[in-house]
C-alpha cells in the first residue's frame, strides 16, 4: 500500500513531548508502511535550526526504534525545519508558503495535520491564525487539527478554547488527543462489550454490583510541579482520562462501529451522569494530598510546590447514572501520585446468586464470592474473571479461580504505541478514540462542582503516606454502600 499522503506542520516541534513520544510513533508507522514516501514534517518553534540540526534531534530521539541506520535517514530527509513565532502574523505567511512548496515536492494531495504540542495557552491562539492566515489547504486536501490534553481548566475556558478552534475547523477535523485512549486494554472495551454477548447480557444494575477505575501512579510530582499545581489529580486524570474510560464502559450499543455513532453513545452516558450539590460533593468526592517520610518530601515541599499549596494529588469519587442500564449501580473512580504501584485498571464486580445453596451461613466455606472481571489497563495488558468454583477438598467447600487472560512479552512488544495508533487514526480521519467537543463538556459539567466546593473549603493535608492507596476517606466512600477497593495495592 501506498500509505497515507500528508503534510504534518507540529508546532513546539522541540518539546518533550515531540521528542519523546511523537516522532518515534511517526516512525513507526513510516516503517510499517501507513505513512508514504508522499509526506513531509514541518517543526516549528521560536528556535532557530537548520533542516540539518533538526533531523539529527530527530534521529536521536527514534534511536530506540531505529534496526535500520538506512531507514531512520530515510525518515527524517522528511524533516523540515522553521523558526515560527505562534503570535507573529508574518510567520504565517511562511507557513503557507512552505507548505505550498512542500505539497508540491512530496506530492501530499493537499491533506494537512496540524499538530499543537504546546502549553496550552497556545492552542487557540495558533488554530485562530492558522484560518485567518490562510495556511490552511485550499486544493481538495483534508485539514486536521491536533489538540494536546489540557482541554480547559472549567467548562468556560473549555468552550472559550473551542469557540476559538471552530473558527477554522469543524468538530470532524478536531482530535483532541487522550493518549489513554491510545492503550490497548480501553481500545478493547467495545470488542470485549458488544463482540460477547455473555458479557453484554449481563452488563447492568441487575447484575452488576459496582465499577472500579483505579488510575494510580508511584512517581510524585517530579519536574512538572509548575503545570501540576495549578491542575491537581482531578482536573489532570479525572476529567479526561478516567471520564472517558468510564464512558466506554457505560455507553450503549452504537448502531454500527464508527466514530459518529460511539460518539453519540459515549455524550449520552457522560451526560447521564448526576451532578451533585455541595454536599453530594462532600458525600461523594474525596481528595488527598501526600505526605512525606524519611526519604522523600510531603507534596508541598517538593520543588517548584507552594508550601501552603491545597492542591489534590488524590482524588477519589462515586458516579451515579440517571438512566436504566446503571441506576443502582455505582462507578467509583480513584486516581493519584505517590500511590502504592503503578497501576491502571477497571474492575467490575458481578453480584452474587440472589440466594447462595452452598453457604451455611456467611463466612461459612461454602459461601461464593463476587464474581470480578478485571480489565489491566497499565503496566501490563490483560484480562481476568474471578469465577466460584468447587475447592479440592473432601466435602462440598467453594474458592474463586482466575480465568485470566496476559499478554505475552513477545505479544506486548507488537503493540503499536498509544500515539502510534492515534496517528494512524487521525491520518484515516478517525475520532472513534478521541473526545468529542460534547463528552469534554459533560465531564467539565460533571467535575465543575467538585472543583468548586474544594477550591472554597480547607483541606487537612497531607493526609495520605506515600506508597498507600490513598486517603481512608476513600475506603470510607465505599464501605458506606457495603462496597470496598478490590485492588488494594
Ligand atoms: P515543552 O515546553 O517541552 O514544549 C513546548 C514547545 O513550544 C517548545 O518547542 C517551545 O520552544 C515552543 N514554544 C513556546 N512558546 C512558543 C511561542 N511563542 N512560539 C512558538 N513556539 C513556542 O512542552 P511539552 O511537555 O512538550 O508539552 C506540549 C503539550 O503536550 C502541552 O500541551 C502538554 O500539556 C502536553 N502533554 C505533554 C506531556 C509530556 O509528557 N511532556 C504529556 C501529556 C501531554
Amino acid at each position: 500500500a501506498d500509505g497515507t499522503r500528508a503534510l504534518f506542520m507540529l508546532f513546539g516541534g522541540t518539546g518533550d513531548l515531540a521528542l519523546r513520544k511523537l516522532y518515534p510513533a511517526l516512525f513507526n508507522l513510516y516503517k510499517k508502511g501507513s505513512l508514504s514516501k508522499h509526506f513531509a514534517l514541518l517543526g516549528l518553534s521560536r528556535k532557530e535550526l537548520s533542516d540539518e540540526e533538526f533531523r539529527a534531534k530527530i534521529m536521536t530521539s527514534i534511536a530506540d526504534e531505529t534496526a535500520d541506520q538506512q531507514v531512520a535517514t530515510e525518515f527524517v530527509s522528511h524533516f523540515y525545519w522553521k523558526s515560527h513565532d505562534v503570535n507573529n502574523m508574518d510567520h504565517y505567511q511562511d507557513l503557507k508558503k512552505i507548505g505550498n512548496q512542500l505539497d508540491d515536492q512530496y506530492q501530499t494531495g493537499g491533506n494537512r495535520v496540524f499538530y499543537v504540542s504546546m502549553a496550552p495557552r497556545f492552542f487557540g491562539i495558533v488554530a485562530q491564525n492558522l484560518q485567518s492566515q490562510h495556511v490552511l489547504s485550499e486544493n481538495g486536501g483534508f485539514n486536521r487539527l491536533v489538540i494536546e490534553k489540557p482541554f480547559g481548566r472549567d467548562y468556560q475556558s473549555a468552550k472559550e478554547l473551542n469557540d476559538q478552534l471552530n473558527s477554522g475547523f469543524q468538530e470532524n477535523q478536531i482530535f483532541r488527543i487522550d493518549h489513554y485512549l491510545g492503550k490497548e486494554t480501553v481500545e478493547a472495551i467495545p470488542v470485549l462489550r458488544f463482540g460477547n454477548p455473555l458479557l453484554e447480557a449481563v452488563w447492568n444494575q441487575n447484575y452488576i454490583k459496582d465499577v472500579q477505575i483505579t488510575l494510580a501512579e508511584s512517581l510524585g510530582v517530579e519536574d512538572r510541579a509548575g503545570y501540576y499545581d495549578t491542575a491537581g489529580a482531578l482536573r489532570d486524570m479525572i476529567q479526561n482520562h478516567t471520564l472517558q474510560i468510564v464512558s466506554y464502559l457505560a455507553m450503549d450499543q452504537p448502531n454500527s462501529f464508527v466514530d459518529t455513532a460511539i460518539r453519540a453513545e459515549k455524550v449520552k452516558a457522560l451526560e447521564s451522569m448526576e451532578i451533585y450539590t455541595d454536599q453530594g460533593v462532600k458525600d461523594n468526592f474525596v481528595r488527598g494530598q501526600y505526605a512525606g517520610d524519611e526519604d522523600h518530601p510531603d507534596y508541598r515541599h517538593e520543588s517548584g510546590v507552594p508550601v501552603d499549596s491545597n492542591n489534590d494529588t488524590f482524588a477519589a469519587g462515586k458516579i451515579v447514572f440517571n438512566n436504566p442500564r446503571w441506576g443502582k449501580t455505582p462507578f467509583y473512580i480513584r486516581s493519584g501520585k505517590k500511590l502504592a504501584d503503578k497501576q491502571g485498571r477497571v474492575d467490575i464486580e458481578f453480584k452474587k446468586p440472589l440466594v447462595d445453596i452452598f453457604a451455611k451461613g456467611t463466612g461459612t466455606p461454602g459461601e461464593l464470592q463476587k464474581n470480578v472481571l478485571t480489565l489491566e489497563i497499565d503496566p501490563r495488558v490483560g484480562l481476568s474473571l474471578t469465577i466460584n468454583t468447587k475447592d479440592s477438598k473432601q466435602g462440598l467447600h467453594t474458592e474463586t479461580v482466575p480465568l485470566d487472560y496476559l499478554q505475552s512479552d513477545n505479544r506486548a512488544a507488537q503493540v503499536p504505541l498509544p500515539y502510534e495508533r492515534l496517528f494512524h487514526d487521525i491520518l484515516n480521519g478517525d475520532g472513534t478514540y478521541f473526545a468529542s467537543w460534547p463528552e469534554v463538556a459533560a465531564a467539565w459539567h460533571f467535575v465543575d462542582p467538585v472543583q468548586q466546593v474544594w477550591d472554597t473549603q480547607q483541606p487537612d493535608f497531607p493526609n495520605y503516606q506515600q506508597g498507600s492507596m490513598g486517603p481512608t476517606a476513600a475506603d470510607e466512600l465505599l464501605a458506606r454502600d457495603g462496597n470496598a477497593w478490590f485492588y488494594r495495592g
